[in-house]
C-alpha cells in the first residue's frame, strides 16, 4: 500500500504543507453520537482505546493518494462549546467537508441532509467538496438507514457518498483518500 491513514505512522509522514505549499482544511459535520471523534482519531492515528471525550481537535497529517503528498487539517469542532458562533466559522473556513451520520440512526440521516442545505446556503457558489458517510455500518442488527438511502441522498446533494465503520476500521481510509481526491478534482476543475 502507498498511503494509509488508518493504522500506525509508517506510511503517514510527516505533518505540513505538500508540494503546493497548500494545506487542506476538511471539517467534520454531523450530529452527537455518530462517529465523528472516532473517525478523526483514526485519522490523526490517536491511540485506540484512548476514547476522550473532548469537546475538539484537530488533527495535522499529510498522507500520500494516488503517489502524490497531500497535507490536511481535521477539524473535529462541530461539537465544541455549542456555540452558534464556531458553528458559523466551520461552514465559513472548510476546503471540504465530511457529513456524518450514523446507519442507525435515523434522525442523524436527516440532520445530515440539513446540514447539506446549511452547507450549500453558507457557500453558495462554491463547488466544495463534500462526502456523506453512513458511518456504525458494523452494527448490523439496528440499522435504521439503508445504503441504497445513503447513495440517493448524496445524489441528491451532488455529493459522493460511502459507509465507513470506525470500529472495524473499516472503509476510513477509503474516506480520507476520497476527500483529498476530490479536493484535487475541484482544484483542477478550478484551473482549466
Ligand atoms: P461523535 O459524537 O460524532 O464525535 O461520536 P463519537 O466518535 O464520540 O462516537 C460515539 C459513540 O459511537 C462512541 O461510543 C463510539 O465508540 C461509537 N462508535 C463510533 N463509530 C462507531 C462504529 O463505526 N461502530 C460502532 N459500533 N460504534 C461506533
Ligand atoms: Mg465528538
Amino acid at each position: 500500500r502507498d498511503s494509509c491513514v488508518s493504522d500506525s505512522s509508517d506510511s503517514v509522514i510527516s505533518s505540513g504543507s505538500d508540494s503546493d505549499g497548500h494545506v487542506h482544511k476538511v471539517v467534520l459535520l454531523g450530529e452527537h453520537g455518530v462517529g465523528k471523534s472516532s473517525l478523526a482519531r483514526i485519522f490523526g492515528g490517536v491511540e485506540e482505546n484512548h476514547e476522550s471525550d473532548e469537546a475538539g481537535n484537530m488533527y495535522d497529517r499529510s498522507i500520500i493518494v494516488d503517489d502524490e503528498e497531500a497535507s490536511i487539517l481535521l477539524y473535529d469542532v462541530w461539537e465544541q462549546d455549542n456555540s452558534q458562533w464556531l458553528r458559523e466559522q466551520c461552514m465559513r473556513m472548510g476546503d471540504a467537508y465530511i457529513i456524518v451520520y450514523s446507519v442507525t440512526d435515523k434522525a442523524s440521516f436527516e440532520k445530515a441532509s440539513e446540514l447539506r442545505i446549511q452547507l450549500r446556503r453558507a457557500r453558495q457558489s462554491e463547488n466544495i467538496p463534500i462526502i456523506l458517510v453512513g458511518n456504525k455500518s458494523d452494527l448490523v442488527r439496528s440499522r435504521e438507514v439503508s445504503v441504497d438511502e445513503g447513495r440517493a441522498c448524496a445524489v441528491v446533494f451532488d455529493c459522493k457518498f460511502i459507509e465507513t465503520s470506525a470500529s472495524l476500521h473499516h472503509n476510513v481510509q477509503d474516506l480520507f483518500e476520497g476527500i483529498v481526491r476530490q479536493i484535487r478534482l475541484r482544484k483542477d476543475s478550478k484551473e482549466e
